[in-house]
């Protein structure tokens, strides 16, 4: 195989998500990088993979970095895993692959598993922008205040959360985004006792409380963004869509005038209801 740094995203529950080409890469490269060798035997195992492994982290030494270096410069391979999931995504790595590069080696991608993204793609929320915010901080006024920051935000916004402390985290939200913005809960993603569910901070906190297994395993948390101001009815418009509604039923008249300005149909409804009741 080619020489160089392998960054080999492996499974976040289900080994049955390893990658044919992972598999094959963890077989043949000289050495794997693992944030913790011992975790990762039981994948290694799993496949009957007995290629030598070290521990690299974020703080290794640089004797451990040196080491992936030599072996590169050696015309050997590495692979870089972390304990589940996608490398350097809350994972350590992004040292190694800086340091990499910067000596002239190249580095791979291996995509695959990422609780964040596979979090994402079912929660029911909007999926065109969004915002990965991996671990809030663990102190209360840390929290608050880096949730206080993000509470305009139009994105959705993804949290890593640990069990312990999500219950917390939800009231916090509660506090800094209101009780009715819409969120996820998404546990054990590919597990046994998976749970996906959407619905306002309040329900989702009262779900969480009320039934301690919620508190346990492992958590995304999804948010919705905050949802954009509509734009006003001006007068003209308003005037437009009274005078259609005198000639058509209201809801065609709200499409009609949608499909002219680019308005929403139920808020132009919503706004023919308000003028057949006004005094
Ligand atoms: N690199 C990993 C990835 O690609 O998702 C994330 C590593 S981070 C240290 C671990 C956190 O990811 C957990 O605390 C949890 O928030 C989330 N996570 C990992 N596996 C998960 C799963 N199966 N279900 C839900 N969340 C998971």
């Amino acid at each position: 195989m080619d020489s160089g740094l392998y960054v080999v995203a492996t499974a976040i529950g289900n080994f049955g998500d390893m990658s044919q080409r992972a598999i094959e890469v963890l077989h043949n490269v000289s050495l794997i990088a693992a944030e913790d060798t011992r975790h990762s035997q039981r994948l290694l195992q799993f496949f009957a993979i007995d290629t030598p492994t070290m521990a690299y982290h974020d703080h290794s030494d640089d004797r451990a970095l040196q080491r992936i270096v030599k072996c590169l410069a050696d015309g050997g391979s590495v692979a870089l895993v972390s304990d589940a999931g996608t490398p350097l995504i809350s994972d350590p790595g992004y040292r190694l692959v800086r340091q990499v590069q910067d000596s002239g080696f190249a580095v791979y991608p291996l995509p695959g598993p990422c609780a964040a993204i596979a979090a994402l793609s079912v929660s029911g929320l909007p999926t065109d922008r969004f915002l990965f915010e991996g671990f809030l901080p663990a102190r209360d006024i840390a929290r608050k205040n880096r949730l206080a920051a993000l509470a305009a935000e139009s994105m959705t916004l993804i949290f890593y959360e640990a069990p312990h402390r999500v219950e917390a985290s939800l009231q916090s939200m509660i506090e800094e985004f209101g009780a009715d913005r819409e969120a996820v809960l998404a546990r054990e993603i590919t597990k046994t006792y998976e749970t996906i569910r959407r619905g306002p901070l309040s329900v989702l906190a009262r779900f969480v409380s009320e039934d301690e297994n919620q508190r346990k395993g492992e958590i995304v948390l999804l948010v919705a963004g905050k949802p954009k101001a509509e734009e006003a009815i001006d007068a003209d418009v308003s005037k437009l869509l009274s005078r259609l509604a005198r000639e058509l039923p209201a809801k065609t008249a709200a499409a009609v005038v949608a499909d002219c300005t680019g308005l929403r149909k139920k808020q132009l409804y919503d706004h023919l209801l308000a003028l057949k009741q006004a005094p």
